[in-house]
């Protein structure tokens, strides 16, 4: 198969004294999206990055065979990956004192990985402080989408309306029918692959050709359709068929190195943003990138009260500068935006800008990782290799619990990610004991007969879940730091203790053999999905934003990622940041058109 690819676009002239018709702050799902919806609508859009835009490919690597790496892709010495005890026993800021020159979070494993070294941040640069926290950040171009897993899921009313269902916390001010041509908006424009199911809570997408489950995967799902639980290949939001329509990207070639530690897609068959909503804006000539531009402060008009542009610093030079728009979009992601709302305090907003409620940082919620199971399939022990990691996801294994029933010790729900069969660096190698020529026959033999699972469970979100500024800490750009004042509670520590349980229940069921069950609960932030912090909403006393992530104090700042959910529900997020944010930007276009540029 031949690559053929497609240099990036050549960036436009910044123009500071021009009033732009949007700034959008952040260029990861949320802000990539926002760039490609407006631009299609005409407008003029200034797109500010805290991070630097770098030669993505040559980072990934994702060719690159382990023995092709003067350290088996570890990070250079001198760095350190923050562990898992580490978060547990200290306090934040993990990297305060650190002897290490550079200090990541817990992703890309023990060592740091070489392939995230650049994308990740440093936490040296970047400390918060309060309550333990495993805080992942990538600030580069594309944020977090150069490398996350890719999991594509949708969201149902069970979800949307939750509190109608349980009684617990607040409905969304939309529902499924509402977000759904969205959904398909994002599945044609950026590809998804998967199986359709026809599950109330699990809606389908429009599927591209899905990857296949593997032996024992099908084994699961044959065996687990007797329970009534479904086993369905990864729901992934790659395009296996190619999406015609965008000259960056190619299709899945399927050769599997992204997962590694964690991986990221050259080939851009699994969406980042700057190759699925970026580049293209910018081929309209409508969209101006900067990069290094680190947002400070909403800058706000003392005479009306509204949003007037964006206040930040470059990054590299330090120097401060302002860009004016006619509207303000945040996307710098859920606790980033949180913090700029809170840092641009003024007189009209002594609180900060948007948060009359006093709910701003608040109703933080994500989800709770931690327990799942790994079995073993003695029939496949000593079979011929085969190729399992040649595919962007094993499976997925939507939510069961408190649809229908309703369990006793906890609300709401979870559902497990899981794969299995051969990887490129076989499984338990390091916990299986032995050396020698029998020590590799073991590993040879046995490496393609485990399957395992993990569960992903919806954290509630509490009004006293929150962060807010630290009045002493600052970053290396003297930017107030966030503090977390957030710990899971009581139904999360109770879901958790099913989850282990039900993990082991359908590994027997399914004629597995279980041969380990984790039960510990890992440190809060693990799942990187982060959420609710800016929530939406029909009452202003309540919730930062309306149904159109629109402020409901300041009617041209729009707050366009995962700090408008109202609930984390226990799907993965990023397919919904940007379906919600493609129909606020709809919205938000037709009003500057029908207020003659305004909104
Ligand atoms: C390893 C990993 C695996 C993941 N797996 C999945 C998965 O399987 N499924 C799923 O749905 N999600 C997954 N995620 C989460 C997913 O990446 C996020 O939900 C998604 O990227 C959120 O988009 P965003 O635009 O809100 O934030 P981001 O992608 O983080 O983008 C925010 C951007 O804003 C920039 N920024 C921040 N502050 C400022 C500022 N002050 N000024 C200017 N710019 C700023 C950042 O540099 C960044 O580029 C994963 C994440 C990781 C890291
Ligand atoms: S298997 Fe597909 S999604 Fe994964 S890195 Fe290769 S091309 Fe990208």
């Amino acid at each position: 198969m031949t690559m053929i690819r497609v240099a990036p676009p050549l960036p436009q002239e910044v123009d500071l004294a021009k009033t732009y018709d949007a700034v959008i702050v952040g260029s990861g799902a949320a802000g990539g999206m926002a760039a490609h919806v407006l631009t299609a609508h005409g407008m003029q859009v200034l797109l500010l990055e805290a991070g630097k835009k770098i030669d993505i490919n040559q980072e990934l690597r994702s060719m690159q065979w382990p023995y092709e790496h003067p350290r088996r892709g570890d990070a250079p010495p001198g760095s350190h990956a923050i562990s898992f005890n580490e978060y547990t026993v200290r306090q934040p800021p993990y990297a305060k004192a650190a002897a290490f020159r550079h200090v990541y979070s817990y992703v890309g494993g023990w060592g740091g990985s070489d392939y995230v070294k650049n994308i990740l941040v440093d936490e040296k640069d970047h400390p918060y402080t309060g309550t333990r926290y495993a805080w992942v950040r990538a600030r580069l171009l594309g944020g977090k989408t150069n490398i996350w897993g890719r999991l594509a899921l949708r969201l149902s009313d069970y979800d949307f309306k939750a509190k109608s269902h349980d009684g617990y916390g607040e409905d969304w001010p939309i529902s499924y029918a509402d977000l759904a041509p969205y959904y398909d908006k994002v599945d044609l424009y950026l590809g998804i692959s998967g199986v359709k199911e026809n599950l109330p809570h699990l809606p389908d997408s429009l599927f591209q050709r899905p990857t296949k489950l593997n032996i024992a995967e099908v084994q699961l799902r044959e065996r687990l359709k007797a329970m009534g639980r479904v086993v369905t290949p990864y729901r992934a939001g790659v395009t296996t068929d190619g999406v015609k329509h965008n000259k960056y990207r190619s299709k899945c070639f399927g050769r599997g190195a992204c997962n590694r530690r964690p991986g990221g897609c050259d080939i851009h068959a699994a969406f980042d943003s700057p190759t699925g909503l970026i580049y293209p804006a910018m081929d309209t000539g409508r969209l101006t990138l900067r990069t290094n531009s680190t947002a400070y402060e909403v800058l706000v008009d003392r005479n009306t009260g509204r949003a007037r542009g964006v206040a930040f610093v470059d990054s590299e030079n330090r120097k401060s500068y302002e860009a004016k728009a006619k509207v303000v979009i945040l996307a710098a992601s859920t606790l980033e935006s949180a913090r700029l709302l809170l840092l641009s305090r003024s007189r009209q907003y002594p609180n900060g800008i948007g948060n009359s409620s006093g709910h701003v940082g608040h109703n933080f919620c994500e989800h709770v990782m931690g327990p799942g199971v790994t079995g073993l399939v003695k029939e496949l022990v000593g079979k011929p290799h085969t190729l399992d990691d040649g595919r962007p996801g094993g499976f997925y294994l939507p939510r069961f619990r408190n649809l229908k029933d309703r369990e006793p010790g906890f609300i709401r729900g979870y559902g497990f990610e899981g794969s299995s069969g051969h990887s490129m660096f076989p499984r338990h190698t390091s916990d299986t004991p032995g050396f020698g020529a029998q020590f590799k026959k073991h590993i040879r033999d046995y490496a393609g007969a485990f399957i395992s699972m993990g569960a992903f469970g919806e954290v509630l979100p509490r009004y006293e879940s929150h962060v807010d500024l630290d009045t002493v800490e600052k970053d290396r750009w003297g930017i107030p730091v966030l503090r977390f004042h957030y710990q899971f509670g009581d139904n999360e520590r109770k879901m958790a203790e099913d989850m282990a349980t039900t993990a082991r229940e359908m590994f027997e069921a399914a004629g597995i053999e279980v041969i380990g069950v984790d039960r510990d609960v890992l440190t809060e932030g693990w799942s990187i999905h982060e959420l609710g912090t800016a929530r939406m909403g029909s009452d202003p006393k309540t919730s930062v934003l309306n149904q159109f992530q629109q402020s409901h104090d300041v009617r041209n700042l729009f707050v366009v990622d995962g700090s408008s959910h109202v609930s984390a529900s226990c799907q993965n997020p990023t397919w919904t940041i940007m379906s919600l944010a493609w129909r606020s930007c709809d919205y938000l276009a037709d009003e500057f058109r029908k207020g003659g540029g305004n909104v």
